[in-house]
């Protein structure tokens, strides 16, 4: 089992705020300056180039790769960290296709990230093969899985809803129609135990600066099944993806596994920060997170359904189809937020009318759930949102 009242006080948390968003970026280990501050100067100041060798840089991105890989029910020596989440998709993506010469759809669905959809679109305009990307709506995915698919790229919960697609269902379908897929874990990854070996994920990818708490910028990581990892193409084939990047061989020639899927230096700064980040979780009992988990979003829901009617479920109510967050629809959810944060209970906004909050038992408690409750039933009841400042839309919302 796992105190998460001793995980909470291994996190810097402002005073007086209630982070309900650390499914878009995790707060801050309190270990974190000091991790960061040992690279800087005992390995970057003192060892300078010889801390590729000396402080174990350049085994990092595979080393800390599988203790993320833990967390997510990877084989031992199939994750590797790097660049971020956009590029792996690219990568998988593109590595996948190529598995499936004579098939021209990508599958996804409409609860996707952006982010995802635009990567595909621009690798079929780069190969110029009649790739078709075929977007359906969520629940529409495995009706969808036909002869054609080449894959199927999906993101396991829907960042906007929370909903939760069944990642070995969906896969043993794709497999039966002969697709590979692709699981993107962005908002599964430290959020709720995942299994993609039991799951037969193709290739699953994912960031570390949500849940994982690595901070802003963290490396992302991806996950190659060790039936594909020696055979698979990585498209972006730059020299750390190399068999031997010090021969300097003027030709590329992939290494072995998923040290192929490697494409340029490591960011050994943000690799820093997350090595503080991964001791916490290297004590962690994922099914204790789970049930803790949703305990939280469970007692969210009552509250403020219970407070707040005007305010509309947007997060299935059914634990199985459930991530670790809670989003509400409220046509006036941007400004609603905006007086929300100004109380310090910071959630976000996703457009058009999504009020998300995230809920990370890691260090968020039921206290803290009924003190935000307390806050939204005061914000929404008292209309005290309806202030001009609270409409002004930022960049970031
Ligand atoms: C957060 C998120 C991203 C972000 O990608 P970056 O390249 O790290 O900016 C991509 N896809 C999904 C599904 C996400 O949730």
């Amino acid at each position: 089992m796992t105190d998460f009242a001793a995980t909470k006080a291994l996190f810097h948390l402002p005073e007086g705020m209630i982070y309900l968003d650390g499914n878009s970026l995790g707060p801050l280990p309190l270990s974190a300056p000091d991790r960061v501050a040992r690279t800087l100067a005992a390995e970057w100041g003192e060892m300078l180039i010889t801390g590729w060798n000396k402080a174990g840089w350049m085994a990092q991105p595979t080393e800390m790769g599988d203790r993320v890989g833990r967390l997510v029910g990877a084989e031992p020596g199939h994750v590797v960290l790097g660049d971020t989440l956009s590029i792996k998709v690219f990568q998988a993506l593109a590595a996948a296709l190529e598995m499936r010469p004579g098939r021209k759809v990508i599958l996804s669905d409409s609860g996707n990230f952006p982010s995802d959809l635009y990567m595909a679109e621009g690798l079929i305009a780069a190969l110029k093969q009649g790739h078709e990307l075929r977007v359906v709506a969520p629940e529409a995915v495995a009706e969808a899985i036909d002869g054609d698919v080449a894959v199927m790229m999906i993101t396991e919960v829907d960042y906007r809803t929370g909903r939760r697609h069944d990642m070995a269902a969906l896969t043993r379908r794709a497999h039966q129609a002969g697709a590979l897929a692709i699981w993107d874990l962005a908002h599964s990854a430290g959020a709720f135990p995942v299994d993609v070996a039991e799951g037969m994920a193709d290739f699953a990818v994912g960031c570390t600066y949500k849940y994982i708490n690595g901070g802003p910028g963290a490396p992302a990581f991806i996950y190659v099944a060790p039936r594909h990892s020696g055979t698979v193409n990585p498209a972006l084939s730059g020299w750390l993806g190399h068999e031997a990047p010090f021969a300097f061989d003027p030709s590329y020639r992939p290494g072995p596994g998923i040290e192929r899927m490697r494409v340029g230096t490591p960011p050994v700064l943000g690799l820093a920060a997350l090595d503080a980040a991964l001791d916490i979780w290297d004590s962690v009992d994922m099914d204790a997170l789970r049930a803790r988990s949703l305990e939280l979003t469970d007692r969210f829901i009552a509250g403020v359904e219970a407070a707040c009617p005007t305010l509309r479920l947007a997060t299935p109510r059914d634990h199985a189809l459930r991530g670790s967050q809670v989003s509400f629809h409220f046509a006036d959810g941007y400004a609603a937020m905006q007086a929300l944060i100004a109380r310090g209970v910071i959630g976000d906004f996703r457009a058009p009318d999504i009020m998300r909050f995230g809920f990370t038992p890691l260090y968020i408690d039921l206290d803290d759930v009924d003190r935000a409750v307390a806050i939204i039933a005061e914000v929404i009841g008292k209309g005290l949102w309806n202030r001009p400042e609270y409409k002004t839309r930022a960049r970031v919302t």
